[in-house]
């Protein structure tokens, strides 16, 4: 089988508008995690590729693109958000494919591409300069201008997500991007390019290079004409996209993921809380950078809470993408590796529940039984490690500050939530927790197009998504006139 994204040929790369080989001709096979079959070959891009998407980048901003009035860049990026619409099923069945979810999840992800489009459509001519009151004589105000070429290197878990909130965004400052998408997952990055330029997005506004991480991607992040770079996947590859753009002294955001809890206290609406709490941590089959993977439970309300979790654990059912079930595949053999590893790493802890892999899921896919673990010690490698699968711990606490100590006791900060009744505890715990968002009587696993989100510590730092993304994709500059 060999899929054509849109009616393109998948082993091109987008670069000033058009699509191409790489330089080196070289590519690579694309493997379908329902089943493991190859179903096409994708582009090897590496550094000649990268240099030439730079650069085309760099023309479109002395271009048409340079050029256009904000209100031009909302228009066309309404205009990608309306013919993404048109292209739901097609890229719901690309993305099912490719990274192994549910249908209804991926058609989901192209819903909220359209959103972002949308959204950032709306706010390209809405980010508003200031005038500062100054000495007798001057007039100062402030232009948002953009950073330049901006780099954006995206991991396979949420494809059509991330490059709505970053692409999106960078497009509605006026940038010029590259974006280099997971080599596990790339189709809907190639249609997504592909619709950007049928939408009337100049040439060169937004470019795409296949490849390998260590090729590709750190090409991008260490080219000298790159301005601002982009980077979600994990902390590991973080780092060394910080220290590359470090050398260039050109700035990063970083989203690295995270080990999200939910705190269940006693007052809480439990029947309220049990399909957030384990929705959060099995969609996309748990990986998901906001997934929530520790819940705490108040000791008073803990049988109640994790026999309620444990009855909907043993519903779950995994299987081919395409049969859209709970779950699909991980999303490649090695991401299932890593995350039995894991479940090893658990032999000496209780399940408390299992879901199923259905009988006649093929052999060849990357298929792994959500599972929930009972009484983890806050210490263990379960409960401190991002599993990125879908594996849940259960950890009892007795008082609100134990639960606040557990909750910032791992070395992330993405996302958190607190199911109370208690105003005040909202409140409290709403300021304490270390988290880029807190859910209250909620859960938002990567939801939320409005909503500005990113981490601290080995979350990462800056903020996307929301209108504050257009503040880190646009640099401030300061005009003083003195006029007398
Ligand atoms: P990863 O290696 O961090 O990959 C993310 C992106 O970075 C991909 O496009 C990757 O390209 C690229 N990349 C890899 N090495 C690079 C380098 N040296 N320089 C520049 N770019 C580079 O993540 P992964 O291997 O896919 O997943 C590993 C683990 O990362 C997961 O188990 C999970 O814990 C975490 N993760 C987190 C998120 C999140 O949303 N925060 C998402 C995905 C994974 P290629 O993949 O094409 O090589
Ligand atoms: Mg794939």
């Amino acid at each position: 089988m060999t899929i054509r994204p849109l009616g393109l040929d998948p082993t091109h790369c987008l670069i000033g508008g058009v699509w191409r080989a790489p330089a080196s001709g070289a590519g690579l096979p694309l493997h379908s995690p329902s089943d493991g079959a190859e179903i096409c070959r994708i582009a090897r891009g590496d550094h000649e590729d990268i240099d030439a998407a730079v650069r085309a980048a760099g023309s479109a901003l002395t271009g048409p693109w340079g050029h256009a009035t904000a209100a031009e860049r909302g228009r066309v990026l309404f205009r990608i958000g309306q013919m993404v619409l048109e292209q739901v099923e097609e890229l719901a069945r690309l993305e099912a494919m490719d990274v192994g979810k549910p249908l209804t999840q991926a058609r989901a992800d192209v819903l909220a591409l359209a959103r972002y489009m949308e959204f950032y459509g709306g706010a390209a001519d809405k980010l508003h300069g200031q005038t500062i009151p100054y000495l007798e004589g001057y007039t100062v105000y402030t232009l948002r201008q953009p950073h330049g070429v901006t780099g954006h290197i995206i991991p396979w878990n949420y494809p059509m997500q991330i490059i709505g909130r970053s692409v999106g965004a960078a497009l509605a400052m006026g940038n010029a991007c590259v974006l280099k998408p997971a080599e596990e997952a790339c189709l809907t990055a190639l249609a997504f390019g592909e619709i950007a330029r049928r939408a009337g997005l100049p040439d060169g506004a937004l470019n795409v290079v296949p490849g390998l991480g260590v090729e590709a991607g750190a090409a991008l992040s260490g080219h000298g004409g790159v301005h601002h770079i982009s980077f979600t996947g994990s902390v590991g590859v973080g780092k060394r996209i910080q220290q590359a753009a470090g050398q260039n002294v050109v700035p990063v955001t970083l989203e690295l993921g995270g080990k999200s809890p939910q705190l269940v206290f006693a007052d809480a609406d439990i029947d309220a809380a049990l399909p957030f709490l384990v929705n959060a941590g099995i969609q996309n089959a748990g990986q998901t950078c906001s997934a929530s993977s520790r819940i705490l439970v108040q000791r008073r309300v803990y049988d109640q809470v994790l026999n309620g979790m444990a009855a909907r654990y043993a519903a779950l059912r995994a299987g081919p993408a395409l049969d859209d079930l709970d779950l699909g595949p991980l999303v490649s053999p090695r991401q299932k590796e890593i995350v039995e590893g894991f479940l090893a790493k658990g032999a000496d802890l209780e399940i408390a529940a299992q879901g199923q892999i259905i009988s006649d899921a093929p052999a060849g896919g990357a298929y792994v039984a959500p599972t929930l673990f009972a009484d983890v010690p806050p210490d263990h490698i379960l409960a401190r490690e991002e599993i990125f699968g879908p594996v849940q711990v259960v950890i009892p606490f007795e008082t609100e500050e134990e639960a606040i100590a557990i909750a910032n006791g791992t070395d992330f900060g993405l996302v958190a939530s607190v199911w109370t009744e208690s105003g005040a505890r909202q409140m409290r715990l709403a300021r304490q927790l270390r988290a880029g968002q807190v859910f209250l009587n909620n859960y938002g696993a990567g939801g939320g197009v409005e909503l500005p989100f990113g981490g601290t510590g080995l979350s990462g730092h800056g903020r996307e998504k929301g209108f504050e993304a257009l503040y880190g994709f646009s640099v401030l500059k300061t005009v003083a006139a003195l006029h007398g």
